[in-house]
């Protein structure tokens, strides 16, 4: 089946092609998905572990803020020496790197005690957010403030935990602040691997943003109230992400959650760029070599696909050449007997008419000694192109039956019609006026036995082809240059035919004869 359509071959390989493409991309998606999860998961663990460091931190500092308290409820925390006092306030508190200082404020915002100095460092707060937000209410508890720059000692950037100090009646006594430095944060961030278009950030929940990395100092303060992913993370204590920075345009997946108590908002994101950097790399190999192996696979099954196609006209040539006669191009004898069988039975079963012409040409010996044997070739060409002009229904065979012998096969054809043919071709051979003059009718002219089978007469192919010999036989012996018809009881030759059965326009054997 492949050798007769070589077709198939390019279809099963681009079938197989498309196979190995499909495998491929569902590979390659499946690769890229994998990236994701593994960001996914790795923005998650990283929030978490900062979340974890954060909330930590600030209920250590929240306890030393509670300390301080406590230690100012003492009843005689005045009548201390200044460094015993300085013990009972602040001994408790928490001293860790970044954790500045912690602050006793009076109800004006003066400095009341000071965990660094005694006596302490004098300034006025009065005018903070982290001052006024306890002053003006009862039950704030403890405020995270949003960034500033210390009145005191140390001119890092930080941010103040309060707590309000109330009196026993209720009414405002001061705060107790204790300050962190965003340092604190900015090195906590910058000790995660979040890749080079990575970004993480921490913010009130007001929208202030504390600290970003990557860092810059002039994004440190801004609001990000009204942007695309703040809007979506107050939302919600804790999700993730595609999202756009409106800092920096940068499209990255982020894992964002809300610190447990505190006012503050965490996110961690890694780039798109970065989630997929690996993937991309990978793709273009797979793709790339994937490519190639089907651009391949095509290649060959064009390649033998033509091949096939090469060898199947070949062996189609082959046949027709087995076929056909070298000489003339009608069909050869092999060809014309495989015919003859198959209509023969044909014939039978559907009780159709079979009828032959056995056509021989004239005083051929002696044409050939006349012109030369190349011209004898030229003649049987010329003979057989008569022939074939003539014999044109589907279904009839003109062969070339050997020497300077034709045969003509008319399946479906009664007596009358095959009589008629044969004196076309006869009449057609002699117009062509083929000199000859060793012919008594000085032109090459045909000799035309006529056989039917219908009914029982004829019993076999091979009697048909006697029957259309016998014929011609008498033909020849009559004078050559006339069609015979077979009969059984004896032969008959055309002008024995009844008038009626022959076209009128058919001139008459002896009227030609002297041409
Ligand atoms: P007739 O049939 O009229 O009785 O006479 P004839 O001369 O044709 O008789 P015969 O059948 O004896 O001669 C046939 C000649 O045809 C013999 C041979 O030289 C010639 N012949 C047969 N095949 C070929 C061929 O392929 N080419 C040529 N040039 N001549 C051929
Ligand atoms: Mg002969
Ligand atoms: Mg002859």
């Amino acid at each position: 089946m492949v050798t007769r359509r070589p077709n198939i071959v390019i279809a099963i390989s681009i079938v197989l092609a498309s196979a190995i493409l499909a495998i491929a991309v569902w590979v390659l998606v499946q690769m890229r998905d994998d990236a994701l999860r593994r960001a996914q998961d790795s923005v998650f663990n990283v929030s978490l572990l900062i979340e974890r460091d954060v909330s930590r931190n600030l209920e250590i500092f929240d306890l030393s803020l509670r300390a301080v308290m406590d230690g100012l409820n003492q009843p005689d925390l005045m009548e201390l020496k200044p460094q015993t006092r300085q013990m009972v306030l602040f001994d408790g508190s928490a001293s860790a790197k970044d954790m500045g200082s912690l602050f006793v404020f009076d109800e004006n915002g003066n400095v009341k005690f000071d965990s660094q100095a005694s006596p302490p460092r004098d300034f006025n707060v009065a005018d903070r957010d982290y001052f006024k937000v306890q002053r003006d209410s009862r039950n704030v508890g403890l405020y995270i403030s949003r960034p500033f720059m210390p009145k005191a000692r140390h001119k890092d950037i930080s941010i103040a935990l309060s707590r309000r100090i109330s009196r026993p009646d209720g009414s405002f006594g001061g705060i107790v602040v204790g300050t962190i430095r965003l340092a604190y944060f900015h090195r906590l961030f910058d000790g995660m691997n979040l890749g080079p278009g990575g970004s993480m950030a921490l913010m009130l929940r007001d929208g202030t943003m504390l600290m970003r990395r990557p860092y810059d100092p002039a994004i440190v303060g801004i609001n990000l109230t009204g942007t695309a992913n703040y809007s979506r993370f107050i939302t919600q204590p804790s999700g993730d992400f595609f999202g756009t920075a409106s800092i920096d345009g940068v499209e990255r997946w982020y894992a964002f959650r809300q610190i447990d108590m505190y006012p503050l908002i965490l996110d961690v994101a890694l780039s798109t760029r970065d989630i997929y950097v690996e993937w991309r790399h990978r793709a273009w190999i797979i793709g790339s070599l994937i490519a190639a192996l089907d651009a391949t696979i095509i290649a060959l099954a064009i390649l033998f696909s033509n091949q096939l196609r090469r060898r199947r006209e070949a062996e189609d040539e082959l046949r027709e050449l087995a076929r056909t006669d070298g000489l003339t191009g009608l069909n050869n004898r092999r060809t014309f007997e495989e015919l003859l069988d198959e209509e023969w039975r044909r014939a039978q079963r559907n009780g159709w008419p079979l009828s032959m012409l056995l056509i021989d040409v004239d005083s051929f010996k002696g044409f050939n000694d006349l012109y030369g044997h190349s011209a004898g070739d030229d003649a049987l060409i010329a003979v057989a192109h008569s022939i074939a002009q003539n014999v044109r229904r589907p279904g009839d065979t003109a062969a070339r039956f050997g020497g300077e012998e034709f045969a003509v096969l008319l399946p479906d054809t009664d007596e009358a019609g095959a009589t008629s043919l044969a004196e076309q071709i006869r009449a057609a051979v002699q117009a062509h006026q083929v000199r000859h003059v060793a012919s008594s009718h000085h032109v090459l002219t045909v000799s035309m036995g006529v056989a039917t089978a219908q009914g029982n007469a004829i019993a076999t192919s091979r009697a048909l082809v006697n029957a259309a010999d016998g014929a011609l036989y008498e033909a020849k012996d009559a004078g050559r240059n006339r069609v015979m018809c077979y009969r059984a009881a004896g032969n008959v030759s055309i002008d024995d035919v009844a008038p009626a059965a022959l076209p009128d326009s058919l001139p008459t054997t002896e009227l030609r004869s002297d041409t």
